[in-house]
């Protein structure tokens, strides 16, 4: 690969799976899980692929193969999306009282929480990512099916007056959930992310199929199996792993679904988005991102440098709102570049389930390849390597905390979404050239000030064409608080209350009176 001047210490390399497993004490529970046939589960109940089809599951740290699970067929997603209908249309899912519906959520919640110790495991050896990073998903997940959980009951239409229509009425609102959903989810955050689209569906009374992201079902499969131990009826959640080009793509198309909520990439998301629209299918589309980082010369320097390496190297950068973009002001450039190269040097590569690594691999060899691709076009643009840039000897999909500096817009590596741990950097002068740069995206998820100037945080919080702006720290994620982006990073919003108005359908009623 591309020559840099780091010294780093290769990740550990093992002999097999079992060797890696046995070095670290994998929790048993998630062993004997990965043992275990892992089905597609439809209406209660878990079956083979209709075609018998299953697909390795790959460990990143290893490149072993640990598992197996099935690969649904589009007779599958028939039965699913009969499953699915039946536990909507004449199920007792949305007839039950919200706080029968809010005390099974809750029980869901506790009964991850009690596994938890399991679920950090299967995220780690799935995803690559270390333990600790792991331990934050699953509280993150428990936590917003207890958000949502509190909802269930606190949903509900309103009362109206008519404006200017002579006569006399009764007006107001009812919200109705909005029916069968189908949920197609990325690897990144796998468990997460579902509960993003799961919690707030299940509150008000919808039934879901779910389309986990190829490469990383596992703890999908795990929590599907606590859905039932919950009491939660047979059809209100439906799981098919399998290819998202096959069952994901039928999954948008399906006409007997009425919502399709879709976390990825922008691309894949605008064929779900196409697909879905043919049917008037309601949509959420949650997609992909390059967020700028604002670095003003006012900040506290030591603390910015920890929190920009946090927010792109987390999750080997492969985060949706990752600040990938980098922009220091002139008068601070050098002296912040030097530093955040000096820290980044400090981030140990290794494998998720030891406990040292700070950055594990990324998820997979495809995405190994995506990521070293982008690291060489950006040596070929002429952007200057500043740290990193290798990938590891041996086994294990690893790539180094890369930094390029010296970037301008019009490269490559700025423009696209690389979703790996490559952070790329320029300058700006002045307030209103560091907006411009900002805003010069297709993407508009998120984006981070560090300032402690007023003024310059609420202008720019103003003028920035993004969904979330962080100041002073990155990625602050709350279920009390909604999620979503401007421009090419989708529409719609999963969390907070706004979530609400997008899982259900808002119905007005007229009564005339004499
Ligand atoms: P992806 O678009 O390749 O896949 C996402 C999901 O869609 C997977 O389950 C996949 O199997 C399925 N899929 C693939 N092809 C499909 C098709 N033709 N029709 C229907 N479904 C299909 O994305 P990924 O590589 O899994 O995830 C990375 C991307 O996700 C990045 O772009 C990232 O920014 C984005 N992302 C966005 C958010 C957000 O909240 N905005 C959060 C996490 C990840």
């Amino acid at each position: 690969m591309i020559a840099t001047t780091d010294s780093r210490q290769a990740p550990q390399s093992f002999e097999s799976a079992d060797a890696y497993f046995d070095a670290f004490g994998l929790n048993q529970a998630a062993r004997d899980f990965i043992n275990r046939p892992l089905r597609l589960l439809i209406d209660g109940r878990w079956t083979d692929a209709s075609d018998g089809g299953t697909a390795p599951i790959v460990e990143p740290s290893t490149a072993q193969q640990i598992g197996t699970i099935a690969m649904a067929t589009t007779e599958d997603l028939e039965l699913a999306v009969d499953a699915a209908r039946r536990a909507f249309d004449g199920g007792e899912w949305s007839r039950i009282t919200p706080l029968e519906r809010e005390s099974l959520l809750r029980r869901l919640a506790d009964l991850i929480e009690d596994n938890a110790e399991e679920f950090i495991a299967l995220e780690t050896l799935d995803v690559g990512k270390p333990l600790a990073e792991a331990e934050l998903d699953i509280q993150g997940t428990i936590d917003t099916y207890r958000y949502f959980a509190g909802w269930a009951s606190k949903v509900s239409g309103r009362s109206g007056q008519a404006s200017s229509l002579p006569g006399n009425y009764v007006t107001y609102t009812r919200k109705e959930p909005v029916g069968v959903i189908g949920v197609i989810v990325p690897w990144n955050f796998p468990l997460q992310t579902l509960a993003w689209k799961l919690g707030a569906a299940l509150a008000v009374g919808c039934t879901t199929v779910i389309k986990p992201p190829e490469i990383t079902s596992l703890t999908t499969l795990r929590f599907a199996e606590l859905v039932a131990e919950a009491g939660i009826p047979d059809g209100v959640v439906n799981v098919l792993t399998g290819k998202g080009s096959k069952v994901g793509a039928a999954l948008a198309a399906h006409p007997r679904i009425d919502k399709v909520t879709f976390t990825g990439s922008t691309a894949t998301g605008t064929s779900v988005g196409h697909a879905a629209l043919d049917n008037m299918t309601r949509m959420t589309l949650e997609l992909g991102g390059k967020s700028a980082v604002l670095v003003f010369d006012d900040c506290d320097i030591e603390k910015t440098v920890e929190e920009v390496a946090l927010g792109i190297f987390s999750n080997a950068g492969q985060i949706c709102d990752a600040g990938s973009r980098l922009y220091v002001q002139d008068s601070i450039y050098d002296e912040f570049m030097a530093k955040l190269v000096e820290h980044t040097r400090t981030w140990a590569m290794g494998p998720g389930l030891d406990p040292e690594s700070a950055i594990g691999p990324v998820v997979s060899e495809s995405q190994l390849k995506t990521v070293t691709g982008f690291i060489a076009k950006g040596v070929e643009e002429g952007a200057t390597l500043l740290c990193g840039g290798n990938t590891a000897e041996g086994p294990g999909f690893y790539v180094e905390p890369t930094i390029f500096g010296d970037c301008t817009n019009d490269m490559t590596i700025v423009r696209d979404e690389i979703f790996g741990p490559v952070l790329v950097a320029g300058r700006f002068s002045s307030q209103d050239q560091a907006l411009e740069l900002a805003n010069d995206s297709e993407y508009g998820l998120a984006a981070t000030i560090y300032s402690n100037n007023l003024n310059v945080v609420h202008e720019l919080s103003q003028g920035l064409k993004v969904g979330s702006v962080y100041v002073n720290a990155q990625s602050s994620i709350d279920p009390a608080m909604p999620f979503g982006g401007y421009k090419k990073s989708g529409f719609g919003r999963d969390l907070g209350t706004e979530q609400l108005d997008f899982v259900t359908e808002t119905k007005t009623v007229w009564i005339t009176l004499p």
